[in-house]
């Protein structure tokens, strides 16, 4: 017994046909795609979806973003990442958020993100001061009740923040440099065996759909035997090691300024790149960069709408592509872009990368954009065997929207319609290990209604902790805001900023 979509148009992303729409029926058994051709025949007990005025297209693969931040959207506008880290990041006076508010908040995001078509999540999950597994089982759990697929860190920082910008301790008063060099940092070996442990904990979690992944925030952020020791515990397990690297010109100063050269140099230098390495943004990259990138076959995750908001600067996506690394899409977190929506992200990556040159052969393309936002991302959450495209002996993890829409009329390329009109409002089905997760544009294993009510009455408490925060950590923003004047100034070879 199985489900058959006869007759759909289909983007199956797949080597011969790539975003190209066709027509085609797909069989789907026991999770997996099983069969795709023009004609599927039937079997008894067979679910058939009539697929005829129906676009059929894999799930999306969103290739970074950190759910923890969902309950900071729509609170931050025109902060620079180091000013906006003060409050969304806070390194004064944080308290561990109880699991319960950390499983409504992963559910939440997971339902916002899988109605939007998003079946793979890339989650790095940051705990603010610092995580434990009570709280990254409520991830677990969350996602394991919501239905779709990810990979889930283990987020970490272990160096004293204000040591990881450059400037910062001669610009700080002296108490306060103190105050946050006197607080706890976890050692390598504390976040390598809370690692090894996770691995163990959630192997095989909801028949392996979700996986824990390593995060070591960024070089800055973090030692040179974290990055090694997590590349290395990442390979032995064929996990994803997913770093922040060059978002911000500040990061391109860092470099020089603490290892006299860049982060992506620094990183080959300590064997912290691998082909399980996904690079967050990866922005200000100089040329070479991009070489050693390629030549480790490295991933990079871009991020157009995080990148504008916080006024990061544009990714060199040509230039990418021209080396041939694999680019997934993200949408960062939700204090930074402020949506888990992908369709936005996607629309965004195809329009930012049109300014950028007078040449329109080097602009950013639907089919591009679309690859990223499948098998690109697929491929750096180390799962391209499994899923981000549709073809025989993959995953079903399916996207099924109604054609007859007015973003889709009048019916002229379907692909284009997909990354240009389409804004997740068509999405009628989302199918994810064959099994359908959302029906007519509601989440099946989840009360939305409920879950806000839920929010609602939290809404006091978790605003007295956030207005509490950014108080205290406001005492940073004076001394923050000159080093990132000061490194905005600087000449570091390369000029991501537009106009
Ligand atoms: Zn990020």
């Amino acid at each position: 017994m199985g489900t058959v979509i006869r007759d759909a148009t289909a983007i199956l992303m797949d080597a011969a046909t790539g975003s190209t729409p066709v027509t085609r029926s797909l069989r789907v058994d026991g999770g997996r795609i099983t069969r795709i051709a023009p004609e599927v025949r039937t079997e008894d007990g067979d679910t058939v979806i009539d697929g005829r005025n129906r676009l059929v297209c894999p799930g999306f693969v969103n290739a970074h973003t950190h759910s923890w931040e969902y309950l900071a959207k729509g609170r931050y506008d025109n902060l620079p990442l180091e000013l906006w880290m003060l409050y969304s990041y806070p390194i004064l006076g944080a308290r561990p958020l109880p699991p319960d508010l950390v499983r409504l908040r992963s559910l939440l995001f997971a339902v916002e993100s899988l109605k939007n078509g998003v079946t793979t999540l890339v989650d790095d999950v940051l705990e603010t001061p610092g995580q434990d597994f009570a709280q990254l089982d409520a991830v677990f759990d969350a996602y394991e009740t919501a239905g779709v697929r990810a990979n889930i860190s283990g987020h970490i920082i272990n160096r004293p923040f204000v040591d990881t910008l450059p400037y910062v301790p001669d610009l700080l008063p002296a108490d306060l440099l103190a105050e946050v060099r006197a607080l706890p940092v976890p050692t390598t070996a504390d976040y390598l065996g809370f690692s090894a442990e996770a691995f163990a904990r959630y192997r095989d979690r909801a028949g392996g759909r979700l996986r824990y992944m390593l995060a070591p925030s960024g070089p800055q952020r973090c030692t040179d035997d974290l990055l090694a020791g997590a590349t290395e515990l990442a390979d032995a397990h064929g996990a994803e090691c997913h770093v922040h690297v060059l978002e911000t010109k500040t990061q391109a100063v860092t470099g020089r300024e603490f290892y006299g050269t860049t982060l992506v140099e620094h990183l080959r230098r300590i064997g912290a790149l691998s082909p399980r390495t996904t690079l967050a943004h990866g922005i200000w990259v100089t040329d070479r960069d991009v070489e050693i990138l390629a030549e480790n076959r490295v991933s990079v995750s871009h991020n157009p709408l995080s990148n504008l908001k916080l006024g990061s600067g544009i990714a060199p996506w040509r230039r990418y592509h021209d080396a041939r690394v694999t680019l997934g899409l993200g949408s960062d977190g939700c204090s930074s872009s402020d949506t888990p929506r992908l369709h936005e992200v996607i629309k965004s990556a195809a329009l930012l990368h049109k300014v950028t040159d007078p040449d329109p052969d080097r602009w950013s393309s639907a089919d591009e954009v679309l690859r990223a936002a499948t098998l690109g991302g697929a491929r750096s959450a180390q799962l391209d065997a499994e899923i981000g495209s549709l073809e025989e002996g993959k995953r079903a993890d399916l996207l099924i929207y109604d054609l007859d829409t007015l973003a889709f009329a009048p019916w002229n390329r379907p692909d284009l319609h997909l990354v240009y009109s389409e804004n997740g409002s068509s999405l009628r089905t989302v199918m994810i290990d064959g099994e359908v997760i959302v029906r007519d544009g509601r989440v099946t294993g989840v009360d939305e209604s409920a879950l806000l009510a839920e929010l609602r009455e939290r809404l006091p408490e978790i605003r007295r902790d956030q207005d509490d925060l950014d108080r205290r950590n406001a005492a940073f923003h004076e001394p923050f805001e000159a080093m990132y004047r000061r490194c905005a100034a600087e000449n570091v070879g390369v000029n991501r900023w537009a106009g």
